[in-house]
C-alpha cells in the first residue's frame, strides 16, 4: 500500500478516487502545528447523489448482498488482516490528522480492526425465525439488507467511529456511503482503498468528503438512502432527525455527553484517581463519553482531588508522534478557543480554577492547540461549563453527602451517555447503576467498551444503540412470509 500521505486525497466513488465535480480541495491542518497536512477534494451535493446512485446500483447487481453470508465474513476478516498489517501506518496517519497521542491511536486502530473481525463473525449469523400459525400453513421471517446506509461520522475517532457501525451494515450486505468529518477524513479514504485491496466489490463502500449541512443532508435526504446512522453533536443530530423523520427512515444517532464519575467513601482511592485521569485526559477530552463531572462524597474529596490533580499536572503534553506523550493537542484552533471560553464562564460564574485553565506554556507548543489539563471546582450547576458539553481536558467537581444526593446531582443533566461509579460496596455498585439515567454504567473502571457491548445513550445522548449482535437487527428488516401449504381435497 502506498505511503499514506504520499498522494491528495479524493472521494471514493464506486470503487475509484475521483476528485469531485466542483474540482475544489481543502486542506487539512495538523493539529500540533496547524501547517498543511494534506489536500482533500471536497464533494458537492450532486457528488453526493452520484455515490448514492453507485451505491444502490452495487446493492443490486453485486453480490454482496445476495451472497452467502460467509463469503462477505472471508471478505472482511481479509480486510481485518490488512488493516492490522497496516496498523501502525493507519495509527501515524490518525495521529497526525486528529493529534491524539500514538498509543491511543494504535488502540483505535486495534479496535477497528477487532470490529471488523467480530461483525465479520456474524455475517452468516443473520436469522430469521418460524412462528407458530392456524392451520395448514406456514409462517417464517427473513432478515434481509436495507439496501443504502449512510454514515455520518465525527473527528475524535476518525476511523473508530465510522467503522463501528459500517461494519454491521457491510456484514449484513448493505451497500454504505460514509461521511467522515470534514477535519478528519484521511483515514476513511485510505480504510477505502484497503476495502477495495480485500475484495470488497465496487460501490459497496464508498467515501464522500464535505460540508455537513450541504454534503450530510444530500446524503440522507436522497432516496436512495434506506437508513442514516450519525454520531456527533446533539445540536446536528436533531437536525438530522428532522431530515430523516420527513423520509420515514430508520435512525441511530450517538450523540454527546457530560458523563456524571461518582466517588463513594468505601472506593480504592488510587484506582479511582487513575480511572478518573484517564475517562478525562484521555484524547484531550474530546469524547463523547468523558467523565467530565466528578462527583465525590465529602469525606473524600480532599486526598481524591490531591491525586487527580497530580495526575493532571504530571501528563507529558506534545506532538501525538512524540515519544512518551500522553495528551496531544485538540482538534483545531476552533475547539482550543471554545474550551477556553468555556473555562472563562466557570471563572465568572464563580468556580474555581484548581489546575490549568490555559494553553501549554511551552514556547514549542506555541503553533499548535495545545490545553493544560484542567480542573474546575464549586462552579454553580447553572453554568455552562457543568450543563454542556465540553469536549476538552476539563474536570469539574462537586461533592455529595449521600446515596440520593450523588443520584440526584448526576442525573441533573440533559445528557445521559456514560456513568462512572467507584465503590467496593456491590449493593451500592448495583442500586446506583440501575438509578443512572444513562446508556451505559461503568463500575470501577474508566470508560471501558468493547464491540460485542451495546453503545447506547439516553436523553440527549442519542437514540438507539451501536455495537453488540443485536445491532444487525438496525442494519436488516424483517420480512414475514406466510404460506398456506394445506393440499386441496381431492374430489372421490
Ligand atoms: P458535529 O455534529 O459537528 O459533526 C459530526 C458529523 O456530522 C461531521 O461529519 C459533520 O460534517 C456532519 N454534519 C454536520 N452538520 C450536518 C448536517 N446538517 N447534516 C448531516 N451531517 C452534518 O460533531 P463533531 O464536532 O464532529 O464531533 C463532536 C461531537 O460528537 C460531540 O458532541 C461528541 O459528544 C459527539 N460524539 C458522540 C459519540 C457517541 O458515540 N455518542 C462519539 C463521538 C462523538
Amino acid at each position: 500500500m502506498a505511503a499514506l500521505l504520499d498522494a491528495p486525497y479524493d472521494l471514493f466513488i464506486g470503487g475509484k478516487e475521483v476528485p469531485g465535480t466542483r474540482g475544489e480541495r481543502s486542506h487539512v491542518l495538523d493539529p500540533a502545528t496547524n501547517r498543511v497536512l494534506a489536500e482533500v477534494a471536497i464533494a458537492s451535493p450532486d457528488d453526493a447523489h452520484a455515490a448514492m446512485e453507485v451505491a444502490d446500483r452495487a446493492f443490486r447487481e453485486s453480490n454482496w448482498a445476495t451472497d452467502d453470508g460467509s463469503r462477505r465474513a472471508k471478505t472482511l476478516f481479509r480486510l481485518a488482516s490488512l488493516l492490522e498489517a497496516n496498523l501502525e501506518g493507519f495509527a501515524r496517519l490518525e495521529t497526525r490528522n486528529m493529534g491524539k497521542p500514538l498509543r491511543e491511536s494504535r488502540g483505535d486502530i486495534a479496535y477497528v480492526v477487532r470490529t471488523l473481525e467480530y461483525f465479520a463473525g456474524l455475517a452468516d449469523k443473520v436469522e430469521g425465525e418460524t412462528v407458530p400459525v392456524p392451520g395448514p400453513r406456514f409462517d417464517y421471517t427473513v432478515r434481509e439488507p436495507l439496501g443504502v446506509t449512510v454514515h455520518i461520522a465525527p473527528w475524535n475517532y476518525p476511523l473508530l467511529l465510522s467503522i463501528r457501525s459500517v461494519a454491521p451494515a457491510l456484514a449484513a450486505g448493505n451497500s454504505v456511503v460514509l461521511k467522515p468529518a470534514s477535519l478528519t477524513p484521511l483515514s476513511a479514504v485510505a480504510f477505502a482503498r484497503l476495502a477495495r485491496e480485500a475484495g470488497v466489490p465496487e460501490g459497496i463502500l464508498n467515501v464522500v468528503v464535505g460540508p455537513g449541512k450541504e454534503v450530510g443532508e444530500a446524503l440522507i435526504d436522497d432516496v436512495r438512502c434506506r437508513s442514516a446512522t450519525f454520531t456527533g453533536s446533539t445540536d446536528v443530530g436533531r437536525r438530522i432527525a428532522e431530515v430523516a423523520a420527513r423520509r420515514l427512515l430508520p435512525l441511530t444517532l450517538e450523540l454527546g455527553g457530560k458523563g456524571p464519575v461518582l466517588v463513594f467513601p468505601d472506593a480504592d482511592i488510587d484506582r479511582a484517581a487513575r480511572g478518573i485521569g484517564y475517562g478525562i485526559f484521555q484524547n484531550a477530552g474530546q469524547m463523547c463519553w468523558a467523565a467530565s463531572r466528578l462527583l465525590v462524597h465529602e469525606s473524600v474529596r480532599a486526598p481524591l482531588l490531591q491525586k487527580v490533580r497530580a495526575i493532571a499536572e504530571s501528563l507529558k503534553i506534545g506532538s501525538g508522534l512524540d515519544d512518551g506523550i500522553e495528551m496531544g493537542p485538540l482538534v483545531s484552533k476552533e475547539q482550543l478557543d471554545r474550551v477556553l471560553g468555556y473555562v472563562a464562564d466557570a471563572r465568572s460564574d464563580g468556580g474555581t480554577v484548581v489546575t490549568g485553565g490555559n494553553r501549554a506554556p511551552s514556547p514549542a507548543l506555541s503553533e499548535g492547540n495545545f490545553v493544560l489539563p484542567t480542573i474546575l471546582s464549586d462552579v454553580p450547576t447553572s453554568s455552562r461549563a457543568v450543563r454542556e458539553e465540553i469536549f476538552g481536558p476539563v474536570l469539574s467537581v462537586a461533592t455529595f453527602s449521600d446515596v440520593d444526593d450523588a443520584v440526584r446531582q448526576a442525573n441533573d443533566t440533559a445528557y445521559g451517555l456514560l456513568g462512572g461509579v467507584w465503590t467496593r460496596d456491590l449493593s451500592t455498585a448495583h442500586t446506583v447503576a440501575r438509578r443512572l439515567e444513562c446508556g451505559m454504567v461503568v463500575v470501577n473502571e474508566p470508560p471501558l467498551t468493547y464491540p460485542q457491548t451495546p453503545f447506547a445513550g439516553v436523553k440527549a445522548s442519542g437514540l438507539g444503540f451501536e455495537q453488540g449482535q443485536r445491532v444487525l437487527e438496525s442494519y436488516t428488516r424483517r420480512k414475514n412470509v406466510l404460506l398456506n401449504v394445506g393440499v386441496a381435497k381431492r374430489k372421490t
